[in-house]
């Protein structure tokens, strides 16, 4: 059953609704966790190299692939199986329907890799994924310069079915190789010790959006990353209504409130149905 609004939250919403400006949504891993997906704060996060355990924060690096990059290639192989398993849930629709009701005034900032937000059939011009996308690969070694024209897909013949653990064969090592330099070719995805960039992934149009804004839905993320952060903030600082939809709090939970908007404690998948017809 769809959830009951708070009536703040519900003028807060068709006010958004009624204004000829844009509703801006940035989602983060938890709105892919009840897809089966797990977040890089749940328990699942760690990884084994050896005899050690590696937490995400120091296998997602440049300086990890550096060092290890068929520890690394598994470590995503691995995760990429788990998001082709998994099926987009209901938040991931609602936000569907909610670009269908609002065609451009929609713009939808993703932290995400796992591509659920396409899969559930957001448009590509209208989704930033800021940190890349799981299925994509690109040089390395950037030998192909660092435009968007530098991303593969990943090789047809990689199994979609990777079980932890499981370390790369011969035939992977030769098939995860750029094709024109023959270096390592890597996820299309943004590490810890890695700048955002405009070419790769579209970050500085995607903090601009809030220019264009009458409303900021922030949806499952910890707030730990630059850019979202500055998203949220810049939002504030305009008095953009900023609506949190967050199992715990969040650091934008205050942010919320000072902006007039609303901080909703729940799942995702719960809320989002709701929230996403008010804006309609
Ligand atoms: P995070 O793991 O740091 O935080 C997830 C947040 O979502 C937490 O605050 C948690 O309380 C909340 N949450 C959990 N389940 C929820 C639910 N059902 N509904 C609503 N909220 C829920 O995630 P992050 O802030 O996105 O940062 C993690 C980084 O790791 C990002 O850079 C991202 O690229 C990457 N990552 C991506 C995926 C993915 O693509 N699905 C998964 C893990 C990590
Ligand atoms: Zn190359």
């Amino acid at each position: 059953m769809e959830k009951e609004l708070p009536p703040g939250l519900r003028e807060t919403l068709e006010r958004a609704a009624r204004s000829n400006r844009m509703v801006l949504v940035l989602t983060g891993a938890g709105i892919s966790a009840e897809s089966g997906i797990p977040t890089f704060r749940g328990e699942e996060g760690y990884w084994k190299v050896g005899s050690r355990n590696y937490q995400p924060e120091e296998l997602a690096t440049r300086k990890a692939f550096t060092k290890m990059p068929e520890e690394i290639w598994a470590w995503y192989l691995h995760r990429r199986s788990v998001c082709r398993r998994a099926e987009p849930n209901a938040a991931h629709g609602a936000l569907v329907d909610l670009e269908t009701a609002l065609g451009d005034r929609f713009a939808l900032v993703t932290q995400n890799v796992d591509g659920l937000h396409r899969r559930a059939g957001s448009s590509a011009e209208r989704l930033f994924e800021i940190h890349g996308n799981i299925e994509l690969t690109r040089c390395s070694e950037e030998c192909t310069g660092a435009g968007r024209d530098a991303l593969a897909p990943l090789p047809a013949s990689i199994s979609l079915d990777w079980p932890r653990g499981k370390a790369l064969g011969e035939e992977e090592k030769r098939l995860l190789r750029c094709s024109r330099c023959g270096g390592w070719a890597r996820p299309h995805v943004l590490w810890f010790d890695e700048y955002y960039d405009e070419e790769l992934f579209r970050s500085r149009s995607a903090l601009a959006l809030v220019e264009e804004a009458s409303l900021l839905l922030v949806v499952g993320t910890s707030g730990q990353t630059t850019l979202p952060f500055q998203i949220v903030l810049r939002a504030a600082s305009r008095r953009i209504p900023i609506v949190v939809v967050n199992l715990d709090e969040s650091p934008f939970s205050e942010h919320a409130l000072a902006t007039g908007g609303a901080d909703v404690r729940g799942k995702a998948a719960e809320w989002l149905p709701a929230i996403c017809a008010r804006l309609s």
